[in-house]
């Protein structure tokens, strides 16, 4: 039997934070509808404003800019196909390494959907993009640039201030998915050229099933769900205040208890250890910039179905890069836009560290691995040609 599990997948879910767990706890405490007149609903009101106002700050954001949604995924979708209609746009140019959430969301918009790859190294090919925009240009078009700050599986940060500043002087729009940066990089939204922002309480360790999109104002005819004027007309429903309660307290945790340093000397304990076990092993998107508490790697002919598996039977908790909603291991199409050969991309495997991370889930996951490895060594890895 295993002793405790070891959970090192925060890029999916981040544990819940014990404030934000209280603070979740207390709304759900209460009772009513924040739009209602009586102390019941301007108690929860009260709730909601607060926790508006933390993630506003967290984000950089002024509070009129902060729009609820039950996820980031509703917020990219409401940035996308709500933005495609309001804004009037011609296309959507986004990129290959893009969450699902918004390739899907573009192509549910409507609108002719671009992409622009990513080089062996997970970084946007941004040539391609200002060439294309020029191209736009030139023929009067106008597009929803839709790119993602930091990539989920590879941690690699995406040139998001250059963009800016090719789009912002422009007449296009830039939609950038913040999901993997918030709490860990400084967003800063009201002073830069962005015109929408989404993001997850789920990932800062709040909990799932409450996001936001974070608008300019002249985006505030972005709207995916219309109904009772809640958030200013732009996201109709009765505002889920315990789950707001619980982003806002995370949004205001979650700086003070994840440590970059920490994380990355964890990130780089694991890298140097799974070296020394598998000295074949491939660590993708180490040549970009990248936020370091993320490890993607592979070892040759280790598929990472097999590996996820046997992990957990060990209580070691980690993900592919792509789990899909069926729970199955899917194909990373990540690693494969990086030009990855596929017998390597099956074999991609993802850790990431956070804010309850320790060097025992390190030591933990390396005795695990090597374990692992001598077993594969007899089977998994018979019979592979060399060099996949
Ligand atoms: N965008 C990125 C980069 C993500 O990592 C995720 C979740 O993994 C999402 C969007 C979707 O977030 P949610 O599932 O919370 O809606």
């Amino acid at each position: 039997m295993q002793e405790r599990t070891h959970y090192l997948d925060h890029n999916a879910s981040a544990p819940l934070l014990p404030g934000a767990r209280a603070a979740l706890c207390a709304g759900l405490e209460m009772h009513g509808n924040p739009s209602s007149v009586h102390g019941s609903g301007r108690a929860l009101r009260a709730l909601v404003d607060k926790g508006r106002g933390e993630v506003a700050d967290l984000v950089g954001a002024t509070r009129a800019q902060v729009v609820f949604t039950g996820s980031a995924t509703e917020a990219i979708t409401q940035a996308l196909v709500g933005g495609a209609k309001a804004l009037a746009v011609d296309l959507i140019i986004t990129s290959a390494g893009e969450h699902k959430a918004v390739l899907e969301a573009a192509e549910a918009s409507g609108k002719p959907v671009e992409i622009i790859g990513l080089d062996g190294e997970g970084t946007l090919q941004m040539e391609a993009l200002l060439a294309r925009l020029d191209g736009l240009d030139a023929a009067g078009q106008v597009a929803l640039v839709a790119i993602h700050a930091v990539n989920n599986e590879t941690g690699v940060v995406q040139p998001i201030e250059e963009i800016e500043r090719r789009v912002g002087p422009s007449p296009h729009f830039l939609f950038v998915d913040g999901v993997q940066a918030l709490g860990k990089m400084d967003i800063g939204f009201a002073a830069r050229a962005v015109d929408m922002m989404a993001f997850s309480a789920h990932k800062i360790a709040g909990p799932a099933g409450i996001g936001a999109l974070i608008v300019k104002g002249h985006c505030n005819t972005v709207r995916l769900i219309p109904g009772g004027g809640q958030e200013m007309g732009r996201r109709g429903g009765t505002e889920a205040a315990a789950l707001i309660a619980g982003f806002g307290a995370a949004a205001v945790e979650f700086t003070k208890k994840f440590d970059a340093a920490d994380t990355s000397a964890l990130a780089k304990a694991l890298e140097a250890g799974i070296s020394a076990l598998a000295p074949d092993a491939v660590f993708f998107g180490t040549g970009s910039a990248r936020l370091a508490h993320t490890v993607n790697f592979a070892v040759p002919g280790l598929k990472n179905s097999v590996a996820m598996m046997a992990l957990d039977l060990e209580g070691i908790e980690v993900s592919s890069g792509s789990a899909c909603a069926s729970g199955k291991v899917g194909r990373s199409h990540v690693l494969e836009s990086m030009g990855i050969a596929p017998d390597l991309v099956a074999c991609g495997l993802r850790v990431s560290f956070g804010w309850s991370s320790t060097k025992e889930d390190v030591a933990a996951f390396l005795a695990a691995f090597e374990r692992l490895l001598a077993r594969a060594s007899q089977t998994a890895r018979q019979g592979l040609p060399e060099g996949t």
